[in-house]
Parts: structure tokens; sequence; C-alpha cells
């Protein structure tokens, strides 16, 4: 097991492109990280430093304490598990798996045992004996999983393990994942672009944009704390639901109505906010920001008593999807969408001219398509952000 450790690394590309830029993260023994971000972010160039298939242009990377830069990835101790598995096709399953242990030179007696012990683990003792080709997609992915775990490495990295397979596998292997990693307790670095992958399996996130990093946390930390626009409309899905606000005395203009401008909300508007660091002087107002709220703070008004801290907001239902145990309303709201140096990564939404609302609804709900519906929304619930540095204020 082993603690790695990325000091100030950068990549840059015999074309001049930053990959990577200053990305500076300690990894603890045992942990499972997750690198995600949308595509060319720098997660794939990042666990390629790691691996040692790519050179690191500057800052260090240690494992254990020791410095690797310059260690060819077979003296790094890492196993990787690729998207594409990279069986051996004429290969029964057990061949598969030995075939690191082979190339180590290790006994006929310790590795049959070695690869029953992960056929185990990964329930593929009834396989062992199939090729490649009579498995399905995730039972081959459990043979990339066996062939990795089998070295007993210091740690995993794994790069969009799951890409290839249908929805429902993504999920089952997605939990098996996540027990291995668990009770093998391996260090384990995760490549992937989907924020559902990342959300469930790490046990902290690193969020990159364009070569760098955006924020660092656990998954809870990120959705309830994002440090800024990008982050916010990263994690959580259906995305966080942004509106132009503008500062009018005691509350908050927006196209879903005005919001009383009281205790966090008010200090963040002030300059005042624990998250401020957009470097303005304390006491100096802000006119316009963008206002943050996430589809699962609304509620059907008709299912909910008002609370003190609520505001509420009447529109058209524009479209209504039923997903079981929840329902999604659309709504096209009278305003533009809102406008920020941080909007062309930020799924922002304008539909037909209007920003567009969505809210995350119980099922129990009446709405229907086409029909007016009264929504409740909680405004502690409410993010603001700084329009020109996409920094949350609140
Ligand atoms: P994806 O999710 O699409 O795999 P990623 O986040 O893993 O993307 P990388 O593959 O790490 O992104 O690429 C990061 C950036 O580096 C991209 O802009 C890419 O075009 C660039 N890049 C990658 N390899 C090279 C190379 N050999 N030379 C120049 N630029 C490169």
């Amino acid at each position: 097991m082993a603690e790695i450790e990325l000091e100030h690394v950068t990549k840059r590309f015999a074309d001049g492109t930053v990959a990577v830029d200053d990305f500076d993260v300690r990894i603890a023994d045992g942990e499972f990280i997750i690198l995600v971000g949308p595509s060319g972010c720098g997660k794939s160039t990042t666990l390629n430093m790691i691996a040692g298939l790519e050179d690191i242009s500057d800052g260090e990377l240690r494992i254990d304490g020791v410095r690797m830069n310059d260690k060819a990835p077979r003296d790094r101790d890492i196993a990787m598990v690729f998207q594409s598995y990279a069986l051996y096709p004429h290969m029964t399953v057990r061949e598969n798996i030995a075939f690191p242990l082979k190339l180590a030179k290790l006994d006929r007696k310790a590795i049959d045992e070695k690869v029953e012990h992960a056929a185990g683990l990964l329930d593929l003792t009834p396989y062992l004996d199939r090729k490649p080709g009579a498995l399905s997609g995730g039972q081959r992915q459990r043979v990339a999983m066996g062939r990795a775990i089998v070295r007993s490495p210091k740690a995993f990295l794994m790069d969009e393990p799951l890409s290839n397979l249908d929805a429902k596998l993504r999920v089952q292997m997605r939990t098996s994942i996540s027990r291995l990693q668990k009770s093998l307790g391996t260090t384990t670095v995760y490549v992937t672009h989907d924020q559902t992958e990342a959300m469930t399996l790490g046990d902290r996130i690193v969020l990159m944009r364009a070569g760098l990093i955006q924020q660092v946390g656990p998954p809870q930390e990120l959705y309830d704390h994002p440090r800024n626009l990008f982050v916010a409309g990263f994690i959580g899905s259906p995305a966080m639901n942004f509106l132009a606000a503008e500062v009018t005395g005691d509350c908050l203009r927006t196209a879903i109505g005005d919001i009383p401008l009281r205790g966090r909300l008010r200090r963040a508007v002030e300059g005042r906010g624990p998250k401020d660091a957009s470097g303005e002087k304390p006491g100096e107002v802000r006119r316009e920001v963008i206002a943050g709220i996430r589809p699962e703070a609304f509620e059907d008004a008709s299912l909910v008593h008002d609370r003190d801290s609520g505001g509420s907001f009447t529109g058209t239902v524009d479209l209504l999807e039923s997903m079981g145990p929840e329902k999604l309303a659309y709504f096209t709201l009278g305003a533009r969408g809102v406008r920020s140096r941080y909007l062309e990564d930020v799924a922002t939404g304008e539909a037909g001219g209007g920003a567009q609302l969505v809210a995350q609804l119980d099922p129990k709900s009446q709405a229907r398509r086409g029909q007016p519906l009264r929504l409740w929304f909680d405004c502690e619930a409410i993010h603001l952000f700084d329009p020109d540095s996409g920094q949350n204020l609140t």
C-alpha cells in the first residue's frame, strides 16, 4: 500500500499544450480518489504521469516518500486498469489473471492460490477455463481487475474502467469496485468524466477543468459547498439552476421572484461571506450576483406547509419527466440566462430564449405539462456566485 504525493506537478507537451497545471494533491494510503472533469481537462495525463507512461515536466511525484519522476513504470509497483480491458484473447481467464505472476516467476502453487483467491473475490471462479471471447463485458472487466489485484500492487490506477459497459452493468460494477477497494484497502486513483461515479465511488474527488484543479474534497463537500460556478454546475444531477440576481435594498430580484436578503445571503452580497475569495474589500455591496438553486431544493408547494425560510414561484410546466422515485418539472423563465465568463462550461441551459429552470419533485406531485404549478424553495439552499470570478460567495 502506498501514499502518493503529487507536488506542483505540471505536464507541458512538446507542442506547448499545458495539459496539467500545478497539480498539488497528497493521496493517503488506502484512499480511493477520483479524478473527474470534462473531456480534455487532463485526467488521463495525470494518471499516466503517476503510472510513468508520461514524463513529468515540472514538480515531483513521490510514492511512499520516494521520488518517482525518473523511475520506469515497472519499478513503480502500480497496476493499471483501462477501459479497453487489454486481455489476451487466446488465453483462458486463469492464464490472463496469472500472466503478471508468471512474468514475476512465481512458482506454480503460489500462482494457483493467488489466481483462485482473486477469482473468488470477483465471482469469476466458474469462468476460469473460458476464453475472453466467451465472456460478457462485465466479466471481461472483472478479469482485467483480477489481473491487477493478483499482484498485490502498491496502488491501482483506473482509467474509465466502466465506460464500455451498459448502464445497468456500470452500476453493478461500481458497487463491486467500491467493495473490493474497501476490502483490499489499496490506494486507488480512478479517472472518470461521470459525476455520478465520482460522487458514489470516491473518498475524495479532484475536480479538474482545463488542466487546473477546481476543488478537492469529499463528494458531499463538493455538493454542499462548491467553490465556484464550475464545480456547482458539474456536481449534481440534474445540474444546479443558475439565475441572474440583482441586489435591490432588502432583496435579490430574480426571474423566480424576490428573495429576501437575510443572514448568510446578506453577508455574501456585502462581501462578508465566509468563502469570499474574490479579494474585494468587505463592505462593498455587489449589484449583480448569480443565484444557484439545486433542482432538489424545490418542492411542489401544494405538498408542503410554507416555512419561514422559504420563497415561492409560480410558472407553467413546459415538460415533465416521471422518473419513478421523482418527477422533473421544467420551466422556461421570462428572463435571459445568466452571463459569466465561467458559463462556457457550466450547464445553465437556455431554452427558447429564456433561462431554463428544473425542479425535482416528489412523485406525489400533481404537476401537469402545460399547467401552472406553484413551487416552494428553501432560501437556505441558495448559493450566490460572483459573475466575474465565478467564486461562491455564500
Ligand atoms: P478525456 O476524458 O477526453 O479522456 P482527459 O481529461 O483525460 O480527457 P487528457 O487526455 O489528459 O484529458 O488530455 C489533456 C489535454 O492534453 C487535452 O487538451 C489534450 O488534447 C492534450 N494532449 C494529450 N496528449 C497530448 C499530446 N501527446 N500532445 C499534445 N497535447 C496532448
